[in-house]
């Protein structure tokens, strides 16, 4: 058996001249929350749709549960559930019937069919709205919807494509907990999205893809490790001399200084007790100092330092 739930090898995908996927290899295994980060446009849904065979690409190989994957592969396809980025229901059905019908597709047995409905709809949080039509419902509601649909039939692999954009913070909440409940009951998930906190928040592995290639993978700790960055101080301060602030540069572990509308902010690379040593210096020139705080790398600063470029605002 395949530990491997997805294996992608020298993944190329062109839209005529444009490369979409540019070489892209990851692995997924089993029982991970695995994300896919990255501004819109570098590659997300490609990599989906390739994935579940929607599509058709240039060059490599995509493997689900270790079997090559082909339009018709419909053994592979009942294990997997998909969330997919648009919202894909029945307006003429409601919210019991549509979650239902798409349930029907993998599960032909009446009574068990009518427990995994109700178990979806549980899941959700839409037993209020079980008769709605989705025209009715909100957008957060309609996403929960869509996504009851995309689960209902108990998958060992569930693929959910942005599920959270444009969803207020009650659902969105809902939502992220929803995902790791699956994955607790043993679903393998795979979750992209270009909000990095969301995926530092559940995802137990990373890769950040960036114009159609993965450009860093592994855990959290992982990724922020790869970085020189080890610790950011921001501390504001009024009227630093230039030669001062040559001092603070030259610092044991301080790379970066930017010092910005009396606000000074300080990259270290790695070392402990930076802001102690910061604050000595400023007690020892008699510098007055306000607001001070320490913070940790985030996924931006790892995305920053390998493309130059700042997740925020490569996403539109
Ligand atoms: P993401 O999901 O990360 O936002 P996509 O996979 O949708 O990225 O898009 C990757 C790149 O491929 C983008 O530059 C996008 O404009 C382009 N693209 C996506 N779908 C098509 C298509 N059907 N035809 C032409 N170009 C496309
Ligand atoms: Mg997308």
């Amino acid at each position: 058996m395949a530990d491997y739930v997805i294996e992608i090898e020298n993944l190329v995908k062109r839209y005529k001249e444009l490369v979409a996927l540019d070489h892209l290899n990851l692995s997924v295994k089993e029982g991970e929350v695995f994300g896919l980060l990255g501004p819109n446009g570098s590659g997300k849904t490609t990599a989906i749709n390739c994935i579940l065979a929607l599509l058709q690409f240039d060059k490599g190989s995509v493997k689900v549960f270790g079997q090559e994957m082909q339009p018709d592969s419909y053994e592979i396809k009942r294990q997997i559930g998909v969330v997919l980025q648009n919202v894909a229901v029945f307006e003429e059905l409601t919210v019991q019937e549509n979650i239902d019908y798409f349930c029907g597709l993998y599960i032909g047995k009446k009574d068990k069919r009518r427990q995994y409905v109700e178990d979806a709809i549980v899941f959700s949080g839409l037993e209020d709205f079980r008769k709605f039509y989705p025209k009715k419902l909100s957008g957060g509601l309609l996403r929960r919807l869509n996504i009851a649909c995309g689960i209902a039939h108990k998958p060992k692999l569930i693929i959910l494509d942005e599920p959270t954009v444009a969803v207020d913070p009650q659902s969105r909440n809902r939502i992220l907990e929803g995902i790791q409940r699956l994955n607790q009951e043993g679903a393998t998930i795979i979750y992209t999205s270009h909000y990095m906190e969301e995926v530092e928040q559940i995802c137990t592995r990373i890769a950040i893809l960036d114009r159609g290639r993965c450009v860093a993978s592994g855990t959290k700790e992982e990724l922020k490790a790869m970085i020189k960055t080890g610790e950011k101080i921001h501390l504001e301060a009024w009227e630093l001399r230039p030669e001062q602030l040559e001092e603070i540069r030259r610092l044991r572990h301080v790379y970066q200084v930017d010092y910005r509308e009396g606000m000074l902010e300080i990259r270290c690379s790695g070392g402990k007790h930076n802001l102690v040593h910061i604050l000595d210096y400023m007690t020892q020139q008699e510098i007055g100092f306000g607001r001070v705080y320490a913070e940790l790398p985030t996924l931006n600063d790892v995305f920053l330092e390998i493309t130059g470029k700042e997740l925020r605002d490569s996403a539109e």
